[in-house]
């Protein structure tokens, strides 16, 4: 399957009337065509500006070729920013536990559950799958996972106390847990 841009290849942008493409086409064919009058032309270049014309000229071709391109740039993209990198919950976690007095004055572990975007295991995060948009993620390339995060509260939180952790696993993540005492009003929820 080519990758080429032929809007490129005939100098408009992707956005351009079939007016100007025909117009850039006519310009570029005549340039390289082999008899050019201007310096004999440039096959190689003349048979792409031909192909480039056949795809963009043609409603359909072009359409189906412009939702290719758009998959392939959104692949590329996703690419360069997920190479060796690893799952990570990018926003701080704010989150407000809701204890009894009795649970704060004696602490102990919870678990907080933390929904994030990751790489679609199907497609591997390039959103295509046979050159289809993956149907797992919708052509998306990313799908929701949930971490659950086992954090240590101490003994003795206050009600309205922020408590902030920073969790390497299951995956990096910053939380701040905002501690909200049963009994103690519903003020300073979020
Ligand atoms: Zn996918």
């Amino acid at each position: 399957m080519s990758e080429r841009d032929w809007y490129e290849i005939l100098g408009v942008s992707p956005d351009a009337t079939h007016e100007e493409i025909r117009a850039a086409y006519r310009r570029l064919a005549r340039r390289y065509h082999p008899d050019s009058a201007e310096g004999g032309g440039d096959p190689k270049q003349f048979q792409l500006v031909q192909e480039a014309w056949e795809v963009l000229s043609d409603p359909d071709r072009r359409a189906a070729y412009d939702q290719k391109r758009r998959l392939q740039r959104l692949r590329r993209g996703r690419r360069r920013s997920m190479v060796g990198a690893r799952p990570a919950v990018t926003m701080p976690v704010r989150y407000t536990l809701v204890m009894s007095p009795h649970e704060a004055a004696r602490g102990g572990t919870v678990e907080v559950p933390v929904p994030y975007l990751w790489r679609c295991p199907v497609c591997l995060g390039s959103g295509l799958v046979a050159f289809e948009p993956c149907s797992d993620c919708d052509g998306g390339g990313t799908v929701k996972y949930t971490a659950v995060f086992t954090v240590h509260v101490p003994a003795g939180v206050r009600h309205n106390e922020i408590l902030h952790f920073r969790a390497d696993e299951p995956v990096p993540a910053e939380i701040m847990l905002r501690v909200a005492l049963r009994g103690s009003g519903g003020r300073g929820y979020y």
